[in-house]
């Protein structure tokens, strides 16, 4: 990890940037393979599996039978594991619903608004470098408290053609059963358009890789919504001095181990940390089975010492990390200074690990900055909120002359007449 002793203000912008191949870029690859599967449907996604995948599929659809045997593939503890995250998704995203709102904002003039949920979705689990069963969870239990009527989940298979049973499981126990094997920028293509075995979507969810987040990007610009730009993992933890050194390296080094183009950010105000910190990266990352990924990943990473908690509170918002880790004494405190993060970590014994899996907060969130306007996934990401309105002979009469006469100050005599000949009807009876 690259040390930075207080870089100025101005330096931040570029300081700050992620080791990301920029949207131009990864377009000119990621275009035709959309091109591609909104001519050839499934015959261009089974030819991208077999180029990306490196798998000949002869049906990508999972079948019932593949779905109900996964779960003899797993232990009890696993099993048990994901049910103890389900229920802790569930409550919490369950306590996200909303109200229906009714308001009589004048006389007779009666405002209201619904939660409906969005018809249609697909959920996309990355599935590249680690079969991401924990998304499975993230995305399909608020689809499903939401009420969404369709649900395809995409998730690209591996070098024998199948789906990791931890996959299967936690979608079954979620009541997922449309599963297609495929990734990367087809499967969210073939999910944005349709084709012969993937019915088109009216939003698509889920985190990825690069050409995975480039694919939603292009497609949301004509076919179809999305969650959010959800692209390479990072983390930026602050600590104080009496942050243990080995907390600080295995929460860094957990998100560094995601991929190669993630990236991990530690702040501190406090320099004496360091030297007990790069012997603890160094020796928690010899025992890591994914070391090498890890490695490269710290190579884009940084560590940036600060004078103060206000300038680091300014570089954070700056940043707008996807997780935030607060391992110091004053951790809520300085949290209610955050204004641009996607989900933060508070206190020295709240691993970001507990969020990625089982603690109950979504853990499909905001990457590159987005979490400056964007939130992570939750249970509104699945919903819309329809106004409805309805106005009594009363009502219109209290407020059909102001509307006639701001439709008239517009010029839109059409609009006018919808009030004017109800008015001119109440006035004959
Ligand atoms: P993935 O499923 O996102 O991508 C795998 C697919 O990428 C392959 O099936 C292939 O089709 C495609 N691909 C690979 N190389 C390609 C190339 N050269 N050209 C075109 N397509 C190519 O799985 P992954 O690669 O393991 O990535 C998962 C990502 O998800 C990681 O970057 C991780 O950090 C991120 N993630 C983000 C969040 C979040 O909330 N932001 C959560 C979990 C994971």
């Amino acid at each position: 990890m690259k040390e930075y002793y207080n870089p100025n203000r101005e330096s931040w912008k570029e300081l700050l940037e992620r080791p990301t191949i920029s949207l131009k870029e990864i377009r000119t690859v990621v275009q035709p393979i959309i091109d591609a599967i909104i001519e050839k449907g499934d015959e261009a996604l089974t030819a991208y599996t077999r180029k990306f995948d490196g798998v000949e599929l002869e049906n990508m659809l999972v079948t019932e039978a593949e779905i109900k045997g996964a779960a003899k593939h797993l232990t009890t503890e696993l099993k048990e594991a994901i049910k103890v995250a389900h229920k802790n998704i569930a409550k919490f995203h369950k306590a996200q619903q909303i109200k229906p709102l009714k308001v009589e904002t004048m006389e007779g003039v009666i405002c209201e608004r619904k939660s409906v949920a969005i018809p249609k979705v697909g959920l996309y689990i990355p599935g590249g470098s680690a079969p991401l069963f924990s998304t499975v969870l993230m995305l399909a239990i608020p689809a499903k408290i939401a009420g969404c009527r369709e649900i395809v989940l995409c998730s690209p298979p591996n070098k024998e053609g199948n789906l990791h049973p931890a996959i299967l499981y936690a979608a079954q126990l979620s009541g997922i059963t449309k599963i297609i094997k495929a990734g990367g920028a087809q499967a969210i293509a073939a999910m944005a358009y349709g084709t012969e075995t993937i019915p088109k979507v009216d939003k698509i969810f889920g985190p990825g890789n690069q050409y995975v987040t480039a694919a939603k990007q292009l497609v949301s610009l004509d076919a179809v919504a999305i969650d959010m730009p959800a692209g390479p993992s990072e983390v930026l933890v602050y600590a104080d001095e009496d942050a243990n050194p080995a907390f600080i390296a295995a929460d860094l080094l957990s998100q560094a181990e995601h991929g190669v183009d993630s990236q991990v950010v530690f702040v501190t105000i406090n320099d004496e940390i360091l030297s007990d910190l790069q012997k603890e990266i160094y020796n928690q990352l010899r025992e890591l089975p994914r070391w090498e990924i890890a490695d490269r990943c710290l190579q884009n990473s940084l560590v940036i010492i600060l004078k103060t908690e206000e300038e680091a509170i300014d570089l954070i918002n700056a940043y707008a990390p996807e997780h935030l880790i607060f391992l110091c004494k004053n951790a809520r405190e300085m949290a209610d200074k955050i204004e641009n993060a996607g989900s933060i970590f508070l206190g020295y014994f709240t691993p970001e690990s507990a969020g990625d899996y089982a603690s109950g907060t979504n853990h499909t969130l905001p990457t590159n900055g987005a979490a400056r306007a964007y939130s992570g996934v939750s249970l509104d990401s699945f919903v819309k909120n329809i106004t409805y309105q309805e106005i009594t002979e009363t009502g219109l009469k209290n407020l059909g002359p102001h509307v006639e006469e701001m439709a008239a100050a517009e010029s839109l005599q059409a609009h006018k007449n919808a009030v004017t000949v109800r008015l001119n009807s109440l006035k004959n009876k």
